[in-house]
């Protein structure tokens, strides 16, 4: 089974990615966490990449591409992804389509994280109390929160037109959105 998972910062995306990664053995695929990891290897493609994502915009689609066709391509990955922070618009909606299919692949599930925008504030207040520390973490974290949802609309909107899309309820507890998960996942397993 391969899943796409969606949410904004501060979804609790990472945490249920880290449960359904254990409980169901899949590999997850960050492609952030690939960018970093190839700037750290210092290669020229490296190189190219910081200089991008220092300036704050996206890497190209191609990049990004070549780098999941990697673990696309691996059969010990095979039928076990789990893909966090891509497709992150529609041309990467179809070239994931194209890699899969190159693979003999789908995509069987695609979460959706859904939080309001005055949880996510809440959320960031409880941490900074924690910290001890206040600062404009609230007004960069609402930015960030805006432009995800934004962005990220049409690439929902066409897991929603394929009947593949499950939008669940990031506002209960981290415990009830895993039950919830799970029962999504086992009822694809059958
Ligand atoms: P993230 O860890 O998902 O916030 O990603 C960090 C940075 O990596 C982003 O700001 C982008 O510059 C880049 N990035 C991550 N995923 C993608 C993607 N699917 N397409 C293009 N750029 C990406």
């Amino acid at each position: 089974m391969n899943i796409v998972i969606f949410g904004p910062p501060g979804a609790g995306k990472g945490t249920q990615s880290n449960f359904i990664v254990k409980k169901y053995n899949l590999y997850q695929v960050s492609t952030g966490e690939l960018l970093r990891r190839e700037i750290l290897n210092k290669s020229a493609l490296g190189q190219k990449i910081e200089t991008i994502i220092n300036s704050g915009n996206l890497v190209s689609d191609q990049i990004v591409s070549d780098l999941i066709e990697k673990y696309i391509s691996n059969k010990i990955y095979k039928n076990r992804l789990i893909f966090d922070g891509y497709p992150r618009n529609l041309i990467q909606v179809k070239n994931l389509d194209n890699l899969l299919k190159k693979y003999e692949q789908k995509i069987n599930l695609v979460l959706k994280l859904s939080v309001s925008l005055e949880t996510i504030k809440k959320r960031i207040i409880e941490r900074q109390l924690l910290e001890k520390r206040a600062d404009d973490k609230e007004s960069i974290a609402v930015k960030r929160y805006q432009m995800y949802e934004k962005n990220i609309e049409p690439v929902i909107e066409y897991y929603k037109q394929s009947n593949l899309l499950t939008v669940v309820n990031g506002e209960k507890t981290i415990g009830e959105i895993s039950d919830e998960i799970s029962g999504l996942i086992e009822s694809i397993k059958g």
